[in-house]
């Protein structure tokens, strides 16, 4: 299906690797113009035609920063997926106020900015694509992710409140909550768990494998899927969306 994407400028937050490098791949491969964001310089050389701009998401004078950069070599964007690399892990009560508050500005504070830069502009033009990579943990919280959990929660929130404001100007947001998908992320949190568990890092992303009604764990490309499709000029009557994309593995959940 050609999802009518040719020439139109997107930008991946956090996309040097793992689900972010996943969804700029697929929208170049729709015939978007990349531009992509990380917080350090990517370990391999960044695609021929993309662009790159060193930013935490957790300023807002980097992602301000890295808008301005993008405008100036391609033009205002089109889309924007939103995403970041993930907030300090640990229990609600062993986490520092310092690590609350940092999880908070990286998690959240990152899509109220990044949308506050790009609403304006896809308003005047009337058309725009906002997907929020978020988690399943939004709607299945988990112990060990207490600021994930918390946080995502309320993102299922904003994600609507933006989808009803922009939604009479042709703009859609959605959000895509990953389940377990093998990335250095999910190593990282697998390595925690063996050390809790006294088991293998391996060992861990088996049996976490074996917990998803699938039976395995996501590839980053079937999360970047999804985003494709909520980017896609067929998608115009879907927003305000927070789509599971876990293999069946939130319980309870819909
Ligand atoms: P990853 O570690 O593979 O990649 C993270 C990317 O984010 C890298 O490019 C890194 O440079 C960049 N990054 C990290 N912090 C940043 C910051 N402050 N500013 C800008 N760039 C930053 O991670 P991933 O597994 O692809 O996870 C991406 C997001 O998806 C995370 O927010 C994570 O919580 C969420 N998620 C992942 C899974 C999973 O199983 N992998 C499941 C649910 C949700």
């Amino acid at each position: 299906m050609d999802f009518g994407l040719q020439g139109k400028v997107a930008m991946v937050a956090a996309a040097t690797k793992g689900i972010g490098l996943a969804c700029a791949r697929a929208l170049a491969d729709e015939g978007c113009r990349v531009s992509v964001c990380a917080r350090q310089a990517p370990e391999a050389p960044i695609p021929d035609g993309w662009s790159f701009t060193a930013c935490d998401v957790g300023r807002d004078e980097d992602i301000s920063r890295w808008f301005d950069e993008t405008e100036a070599v391609f033009g205002p964007p089109d889309i924007v997926v939103t995403n970041t690399g993930g907030p300090p892990a640990g229990t609600w009560p062993e986490l520092s106020d310092a690590q609350w508050a940092s999880g908070v500005e990286t998690t959240l504070m990152n899509v109220v900015r990044c949308v506050r830069h790009a609403a304006p502009k896809m308003k005047e033009k009337g058309w725009g694509r906002i997907v929020h990579i978020t988690s399943l943990v939004a709607k299945d919280p988990e112990p060990l992710l207490a600021v994930s959990s918390t946080v995502r929660s309320g993102l299922c929130s904003l994600t609507r409140l933006q989808a009803i404001e922009l939604a009479p100007y042709g703009v859609t947001v959605n959000a895509v909550l990953p389940g377990h998908t093998l990335t250095d992320r999910q190593r990282h949190l697998a390595g925690l768990r063996a050390e809790q568990w006294g088991t293998s890092l391996e060992e861990v992303l088996e049996r976490q494998g074996r917990t998803v009604p699938v039976g395995r764990l996501g590839r980053p490309e079937e999360i970047a899927a999804a985003v494709a499709f909520l980017c896609s000029s067929q998608a115009s009557f879907v927003t305000g969306v927070n789509l599971l994309v876990d293999g069946g593995g939130a319980k309870g959940a819909g």
